[in-house]
């Protein structure tokens, strides 16, 4: 029974337990041996929170027995990644200058995880303050793909993808800054959700990017993601990005499929650049949304090309803003020096990796008089251009699609030494961050090695709904098998 909890859906747990056909801590329990079982090979968790598991759980069985009120999504396990707050519970964002760090209060993400009575099973691993695409860049440890153990899951919320794809937990929430829910989804076959930009709460997500930052769900089927999207999203007043009006319902027309849409494919997103692989695959889905009734268009986002420079600018100016806050005086790790300056730099030099210290020294840069109209308000104009191609192509098109990611899942060590390599990685991702849009990816298949391959749908401001239906028509029709396999994959979840 308990590898049998782990192979189900969160909706189906969610009614298993709703029927008191299992118990809330059986599934908590069946979930935490699966970790104990396989995170020494996959290392998606950096603290796993089994105690505050259990009491979860068991306190969502004594409501249940006492006929009170439970949430939505009761007794679902998840992977929180370990950028959002939790009271009490350490939250390193993979970094050493917080690796002891106990906030004094939850994340609005969290919050809205307890209204909704989901089991929080620990915090999940990710590149240090979210900066990378492979996970490699955690300070701790780097976390590993359960489709083959030698290569990466993604990032930056590599962790919260892995522990999913791994079916440690049927639920993940991660944060995107400019690919790195919709990334490791797609390295890792999985269904990853970035929201409209202030849709969910940032009130308590550690701030990279702020301007771009988002948290959404990640999970092995659309109805699963959906459900946790309604669950997280709605306005919050601590955080001012939020959009003040909830969003519209994401569940209702789910199942409504796409005939009659005119779905539009990114004729730049389709130029060279993805693996033949990728691309087999893309094509492959964009005919079968053809098949299911959907109008095709090829449309262009001509600014799309400057995406990346942009965000390479934008994102790391807003960093290095953001991380100036460790100073070895208010938060985590403090190095000793003779003066308040050295015992800073001390501070800073010993807490940050070398990617934060290459995006606080390029943002830095950005910013500084003299450059910052070459660098930092160029990129804010490109990406208004970029905002206003979308706008454009939203005026014949329902949703727009194209590929996730150039490329499959890489192997270990492959792009640690070439950054802009890596950075390549968020190409087709990074335009719709910079424009605010719900953004999604989805698997459809397998390309080279035998490794999952994912496709990308975005969606207008607030379309989040129209979005997952698509992806829902699509997956349905594509049928894609979330166990992993090949030979160097993780053990699966036995049934
Ligand atoms: N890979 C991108 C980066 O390194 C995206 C990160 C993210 O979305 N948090 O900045």
């Amino acid at each position: 029974m308990a590898d049998e909890l782990t192979t189900r859906s969160a909706l189906q747990l969610r009614d298993l337990v709703a029927h008191g056909e299992v118990s809330a801590e059986e599934v908590a329990r069946a979930h935490l041996e699966r970790v104990a079982a396989t995170d020494d090979q996959l290392k998606a968790f950096v603290t796993v929170t089994d105690d505050a598991a259990l009491a979860h759980a068991r306190d969502i069985d004594r409501r249940r027995a006492a006929e009170e009120p439970v949430g939505a999504l009761a007794g679902v396990p998840l992977a929180l990644k370990d950028v959002l707050c939790t009271k009490g519970v350490r939250t390193t964002c993979g970094s050493r200058i917080l690796q002891t760090y106990r906030p004094p209060y939850d994340a609005g993400v969290v919050e809205r995880l307890r209204d909704a009575d989901v089991v929080v099973l620990g915090k999940a691993n990710c590149d240090e303050f979210a900066m990378g695409s492979s996970c490699e860049n955690s300070a701790f440890f780097p976390t590993r793909n359960p489709w083959d153990l030698d290569r990466v899951p993604g990032g930056s919320s590599g962790g919260s993808v892995a522990a999913v794809a791994g079916f440690q937990a049927p639920l993940g929430v991660g944060t995107d800054t400019g690919g790195s829910i919709r990334q490791p989804a797609a390295l890792c076959g999985l269904v990853g959700v970035k929201p409209t930009y202030g849709a969910v709460s940032r009130y308590g997500l550690i701030a990279f990017a702020s301007s771009l930052d988002q948290a959404g769900p990640i999970a092995r089927s659309v109805t699963d993601a959906a459900h946790l999207l309604a669950a997280i999203a709605g306005p919050d007043p601590r955080d001012s990005t939020s959009i003040p009006k909830p969003l519209p319902d994401v569940l209702a027309g789910l199942d409504d499929g796409v005939s009659g849409l005119r779905i539009g494919v990114v004729a730049e997103f389709m130029a060279e650049g993805m693996s033949d692989g990728v691309r087999a695959m893309v094509e492959a889905s964009v005919e079968r949304l053809a098949g299911l009734g959907a109008e095709i268009v090829e449309v262009s986002l001509p600014h799309a090309g400057y995406g990346l420079a942009a965000y390479y600018l934008i994102a790391p100016s807003e960093a290095s803003s953001n991380l100036s806050r460790y100073d070895g005086v208010r938060y985590g790790l403090r190095v000793d020096g003779a003066t308040t300056e050295a015992m800073m730099a001390a501070t800073r030099e010993a807490g940050f990796g070398s990617e934060v210290k290459r995006r606080i020294m390029i943002g830095t840069y950005a910013l500084s008089a003299g450059y910052y109209d070459a660098y930092y308000a160029q990129a804010q104009r490109v990406r208004t251009l970029i905002a206003r191609d979308f706008a454009a192509a939203f005026e014949t098109c329902d949703v727009l699609v194209g590929p996730t990611s150039p490329t499959v899942a890489f192997p270990l060590g492959e792009l640690t030494a070439d950054p802009l390599a890596m950075y390549a990685n968020d190409v087709y991702a990074v335009p719709a961050s910079l424009a605010g849009l719900p953004a999604m990816s989805l698997p459809v298949g397998l390309g080279e090695a035998g490794m999952p391959v994912g496709f990308q749908i975005m969606a207008p401001l607030l379309r989040d709904d129209l979005m997952l239906r698509a992806a829902r028509a699509l997956e349905a029709e594509v049928g894609f098998d979330a166990m992993p396999r090949g030979p160097n994959a993780l053990a699966g979840a036995a049934i």
